[in-house]
């Protein structure tokens, strides 16, 4: 899930001399994706007050990377235009298809198109199956064509999830007894990413200083002051799944961390960049998605 929240937190980065040959040339595209298009990261509110209870307008089934069999879900005449408007929506769907490359998004099996007006919510990617090996992608209408930066950024994120996702990396069968990390009802594998992010960045005190300093679901004042270093976003505080998507949307938009001279990265926000940066498939579809944007923008 993608809500727009204030940013405050700034990372600066620096051009490594490249120990990373892959990691070096992402660099590169990242500064051209800059220099063409301008922020992927950083955005205000809408000025437009329309917010509104969330709706799904219409759904698509992907097949052969097509939306097809639209389902209309309104009946109210005032979300007619926007739920019919399948010029717009093959839009949407085409900006995220040909950003990711397609083996690396069987998972999505449907498309959807809702709103809940401008801000608030603006994407959210949900399992469709007990398995987890179908997913929905849903954006808003009116966020995703108001600000195309945003929009992409959003879809990075998303697509976040998918990957901690990846069916390999689950144990289907729930046990009650896994002693990895949990997540949507179940057990992640020992070697998973989402078991070794949460192993590597959250699990000891600071899991637990979560689980204490929290209002309304959101995490008070004071674990924000104690562990605002450790996160490349305030949303990235809510879970550990929105700051594994966090993470990579600032993995695939900025450029790799500098280590101090004793090889630690300086803070564990850059260390969690790291976690991507020093995985070889994470450069590697980092590259794709960057020039496929480049490309297709
Ligand atoms: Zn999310």
């Amino acid at each position: 899930m993608k809500k727009l929240s204030v940013v405050l937190l700034f990372i600066c980065f620096v051009v490594t001399s490249g120990i990373q040959a892959n990691a070096a040339k992402g660099d590169t595209l990242v500064h051209e994706v800059h220099k063409k298009y301008g922020e992927f990261l950083i955005f205000d509110n809408s000025d437009v007050n329309d917010s509104e209870r969330e709706r799904v307008l219409v759904t698509y089934t992907i097949k052969d990377d097509k939306l097809t069999k639209p389902k209309i879900k309104t009946h109210q005449a005032k979300y007619q235009k926007m739920a019919k408007d399948k010029k717009t929506h093959n839009k949407l769907w085409k900006q995220f298809a040909n950003m990711i490359p397609k083996k690396n998004r069987q998972e999505i099996t449907q498309f959807q198109v809702f709103t809940d007006g401008h801000d608030e919510l603006l994407a959210y990617v949900l399992p469709l199956n007990y398995s987890i090996s179908n997913w929905a992608l849903a954006v808003d209408y009116k966020d995703s064509i108001a600000n195309k930066n945003m929009y992409y950024s959003t879809l990075v994120h998303e697509y976040g999830h998918i990957l901690m996702y990846k069916q390999k990396q689950w144990n289907r069968m729930f046990s009650p007894f896994c002693s990895n990390y949990v997540s949507l009802g179940k057990c992640s594998n020992k070697n998973s990413r989402a078991n070794q992010f949460y192993e590597e960045f959250w699990a000891g005190v600071l899991a637990k200083d979560w689980k204490t300093m929290r209002i309304d679901g959101e995490v008070d004042y004071e674990f924000y002051d104690l562990y605002e270093a450790d996160f490349v976003t305030f949303y990235a505080m809510t879970d550990p799944d929105e700051d594994f998507a966090e993470t990579f949307e600032y993995f695939l938009f900025t450029k790799e961390p500098t280590k101090t001279k004793k090889g630690k990265y300086k803070n564990l926000a850059d260390a969690k960049l790291g976690f991507f940066f020093e995985d070889p498939q994470m450069l590697k579809l980092r590259e794709k998605m960057l020039k496929n944007l480049l490309k297709h923008y």
